[in-house]
């Protein structure tokens, strides 16, 4: 196909592009078991240098381009929407580049994991608040601030990743290279402020799901870790949900401190306990609601006064504090001490038999908002009991409607990750065209669902993107804003071609 490939070897080697079946394949699904897009070629950069050069020949012959970081979209985001194109897989670039301890800021390469970066931060005494998504072992920088994640712990002390940033290098569609922020003035050695210079670039780029430009270098705050810590675990009385709503708003009313504050709800703890998710809860005589929080500070006096501040709140909900250790079911220990932020998630993968999945709707919403929400929830699972059956009737496992653990982020809102557990429709060995047509009708109507009460989605690779704008959920104003945007930058849509129904403009 005109040269392509020897074109694309000229740029970044011969060895670092694929094309053969088995990496193409690869390369065709993130973790959901429903959205599948093959591309023709893979190509591993190794800098800005490369990846400006890749765009530049995707825009000269017209081939879509798709960025994968950690390839740990739920949504789609990572792969192709339909077949065919260039994939760009940014983890060979993944170094530290500098960690300015006077100033408070880590310059990384844009395929390093939240791991590895905290690993590193570590061993100087410092962390990046938000430790990223709750995938943050192999998920990459990039592609946390292309989905502004939270989840693998500290969002609500320091907000979405997102929040912490302080300036971008990108490669936009057609190839040019910028940096934002400080960096706009040439004359600054290095990143030390996000705002100023003119209008707030870096912010056009967060959360764009890969479509307006490749994040090559990422600088981000860094924070010195506390030494002091607490975190407790509490069992909840019944209707947790709302006690769970009413302790987030005090805690925001109050102005009170907290690292970490979450909430999981009772049929989670009772099924996730009966299939070995929470072994910590197995023994415990009751499954409800379960509420906890981690807290952080400077000195043991300072700790003490924030945690009477916190068990004030939490205990007028009924709650009641299970012990202090991890073997006493103390689940906050566990999630702060032993990076349990960056494990709890993965469990909800392949708990049961092969292919046993969840199939999210993940999003932002007021912490008033969330217990209506899962009460619609139940009424939608009771409005599609013949999916559902097919689903049954083939796996032999009842899809599961509800809400993993829901997080405080910034202000009065939480992260809410809700949804129905499946499975694969490559079930026992065989294809069960029924399954991959009921995960699919019932995952975009729950989509929809949640969409109806104003939730805010922040990760929305192939699947979220293209219904909003098929359902007529944006404000036309925001889409047309967006999509002139779109097209200043990236003319001929070649970068995450199809999502948000951006499919080019013929004739450029
Ligand atoms: C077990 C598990 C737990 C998870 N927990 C959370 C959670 O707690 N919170 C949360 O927010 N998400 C969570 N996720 C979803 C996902 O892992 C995160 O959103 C994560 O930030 C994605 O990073 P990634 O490197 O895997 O990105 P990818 O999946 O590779 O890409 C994500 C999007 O960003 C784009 N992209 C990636 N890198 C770049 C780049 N350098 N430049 C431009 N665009 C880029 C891609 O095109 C895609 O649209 C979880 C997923 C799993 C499997």
């Amino acid at each position: 196909m005109n040269g392509i490939l020897e074109r694309l070897r000229s740029i970044v080697s011969e060895r670092f592009v694929k094309d053969d079946v088995y990496t193409r394949h690869a390369y065709s699904r993130n973790v959901d078991p429903v959205l599948q897009g093959v591309p023709d070629y893979v190509v591993r950069p190794r800098d800005a240098r490369e990846v400006s050069e890749v765009m530049k020949l995707a825009n000269e012959l017209d081939v879509p381009v798709t960025v994968r970081g950690g390839g740990d979209c739920e949504f789609g985001g990572s792969k192709p929407v339909g077949d065919g194109g260039i994939l760009i897989d940014m983890k060979r670039m993944d170094g530290v580049i500098n960690i300015d301890q006077d100033n408070l800021v880590a310059t990384v390469e844009a395929g390093i994991s939240w791991g590895k970066l905290n690993e590193q931060l570590s061993r100087l005494g410092f962390y990046t608040g938000c430790m990223g998504p709750g995938s943050g072992m192999t998920a990459s920088v990039g592609g946390g601030i292309s989905h502004h994640s939270v989840g693998g712990g500290g969002c609500a002390r320091y907000g979405a990743c997102t929040n912490g940033l302080v300036g971008l290098e990108v490669v936009l569609p057609t190839g040019e290279i910028i940096e934002t922020g400080s960096r706009a003035n040439k004359h600054a050695a290095a990143p030390f402020n996000r705002f100023g210079n003119g209008p707030d670039l870096a912010g056009l780029f967060c959360g764009d799901n890969g479509i307006l430009g490749v994040k090559t270098k990422v600088s981000l705050r860094v924070y010195p870790r506390p030494p002091c810590a607490a975190y407790k675990t509490f069992v909840m009385g019944r209707k947790s949900a709302e006690a769970a709503a009413s302790i987030f708003a005090a805690i925001r009313h109050k102005g009170i401190d907290v690292y970490d504050a979450m909430y999981i709800m009772d049929l989670v703890v009772l099924v996730g306990s009966e299939k070995g998710l929470y072994p910590l809860w197995e023994s415990l005589k009751k499954k409800r609601g379960i509420f906890f929080y981690t807290v952080e500070a400077n000195s043991d006096a300072e700790l003490d006064a924030k945690v009477k501040q916190l068990d004030d709140v939490v205990l007028t909900q009924k709650c009641e504090a299970l012990g202090q250790e991890i073997a006493d079911g103390n689940y906050a220990k566990w999630h702060y001490v032993e990076q349990g932020g960056w494990q709890t998630y993965h469990n909800l993968w392949g708990i049961e038999r092969g292919g046993y999945e969840p199939l999210t709707a993940e999003c932002f919403v007021p912490a008033s908002k969330f217990p209506a929400i899962l009460e619609d929830l139940d009424a939608w699972d009771g409005e599609h009991v013949q999916d559902i059956e097919t689903i049954l009737k083939t796996c032999g496992t009842r899809p599961v409607t509800g809400s993993g653990p829901v997080l405080l982020v910034d202000g009065c809102n939480v992260e809410l990750t809700c949804g129905f557990t499946t499975f694969n429709a490559y079930f026992n060995g065989s294809y069960h065209p029924e399954v991959a047509e009921a995960n699919l009708r019932l995952w975009k109507s729950i989509l929809e669902r949640v969409t109806s009460h104003g939730a805010q989605w922040y990760m929305m690779g192939d699947i979220t993107s293209r219904l909003m704008v098929d359902i007529g959920a944006y404000a036309p104003g925001y889409l047309a804003a967006l999509r002139a945007v779109k097209d200043c930058l990236d003319p001929r849509h070649v970068l995450g071609r199809g999502k948000f129904n951006f499919w080019g403009v013929p004739g450029r």
